[in-house]
């Protein structure tokens, strides 16, 4: 069971959050502050992921496709991270889910983005894919659904607008957890959540210590999702 919830994890019984219709697409380009990770052309800012499916496959270039400004997962290629490593963070990420669709539930479109390489926002083919809520498009991958599902068809462009703050850790002792902030297609799904630990698939989590900056991810779950268009800011939340 979640803590505090009546929810096991991946509970087919939770509710599921109501769809929502977008509005028109448009794509926010980086601001002037903004580390641009990939614009369409270069995987230059990235490499084979440390954490994930990336571990154990050779260090050094990602192998994912790039066509036509987009990057595509290659199955059997990998996670991939970026070189840089971030902690509190502002990210723009812009996916498509495979066009025409095939699977079902979690195998249908899925991939993920990892905040410091632990920590899971979902990305699904959530147009008519019925799933656990929580593992839905914009969950807190196992902990939390998202509070709508604006998803748009497969092939269509969705964007992702990422508020995180890195949990502060003093080795397992948690000092303050993370928080993550998300807007989907422009509809907010994730409310300044705090997260439980780092993601697990049907199983409980916790904080362990690790370092207080570390990798953004995208997942490999062997589906050939595509990303564009895909920037961050580094947030000082302190104001002078
Ligand atoms: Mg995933």
């Amino acid at each position: 069971m979640l803590p505090g919830m009546p929810w096991h994890v991946h509970d087919p019984a939770r509710p599921h959050p109501p769809v929502v219709t977008p509005g028109p697409y448009f794509s926010e380009m980086p601001p002037s502050d903004a580390i641009v990770l990939f614009d369409g052309k270069y995987l230059s800012h990235w490499q084979s992921a440390k954490h994930g499916q990336g571990a154990g496959l050779a260090a050094g270039a990602p192998t994912w496709k790039v066509a036509d400004g987009y990057m595509e997962v290659v199955p059997g290629q990998g996670d991939i991270g970026t070189k840089e490593k971030f902690g509190d963070v502002q990210l723009h990420v812009e996916w498509a889910s495979p066009n025409p669709p095939t699977g079902d539930s979690q195998g249908r479109g899925n991939s993920g983005v990892f905040l410091m390489g632990l920590y899971e926002i979902q990305v699904l083919d959530a147009w008519n894919n019925p799933t656990y809520a929580d593992g839905q498009a914009g969950a807190v991958y196992g902990q939390y659904p998202p509070l709508a599902n604006p998803a748009r068809r497969p092939g269509e462009w969705n964007t992702y607008d990422i508020i995180f703050k890195a949990p502060r850790l003093d080795g397992d002792k948690v000092i303050k957890p993370a928080y993550v902030t998300v807007i989907f297609n422009g509809v907010l799904v994730q409310d300044n959540q705090e997260i439980m630990g780092p993601t697990k698939h049907r199983l409980l989590t916790r904080y362990v210590a690790g370092p207080a900056e570390d990798e953004l991810v995208l997942q490999n779950h062997g589906n050939p999702v595509r990303f564009r268009n895909i920037w961050v800011r580094r947030l000082n939340l302190t104001r002078p």
